[in-house]
C-alpha cells in the first residue's frame, strides 16, 4: 500500500528528473553545437575562441546552477548526488522511485 505523500514524492522525483535529463540534452547540445560552430568556420563564420569559450562556460555554469536547485529530494530537500537513477534518498532513506 502507498500512501498519498509516497505517491506524491514519486511523482515530484520523476518530475525532477525529467527536468534534469531535458537539462543534461540541452547543455549537451549547447556545448557540442559551439565545438562544431568553432572547428567549421568556413560554414558558420568566424567566431572567435574566446567568445564561444565563454558562451560554454554559461553553459557549463548555468547547468550546474540548475542541477544544484533541482536535483534534490522531494522529501527533505538534500542534493541526490552524480547519479540520475536513485532508488532511495541517501540522507533520508526515502524511496523514490
Ligand atoms: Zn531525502
Amino acid at each position: 500500500m502507498q500512501n498519498n505523500d509516497e505517491k506524491q514524492i514519486m511523482s515530484e522525483y520523476w518530475r525532477r528528473q525529467g527536468r534534469q535529463l531535458l537539462a543534461i540534452a540541452v547543455s549537451l547540445f549547447l556545448v557540442i553545437l559551439m565545438a562544431v560552430v568553432y572547428k567549421r568556420s568556413d560554414l558558420f563564420g568566424d567566431y572567435s575562441g574566446n567568445t564561444l569559450i565563454s558562451a560554454q562556460l554559461v553553459v557549463i555554469i548555468s547547468f550546474i546552477a540548475f542541477t544544484a536547485l533541482n536535483w534534490r529530494c522531494p522529501a527533505c530537500k538534500k542534493y541526490l548526488g552524480s547519479s540520475i537513477k536513485q532508488p532511495v534518498c541517501r540522507h533520508c532513506r526515502t524511496r523514490l522511485r
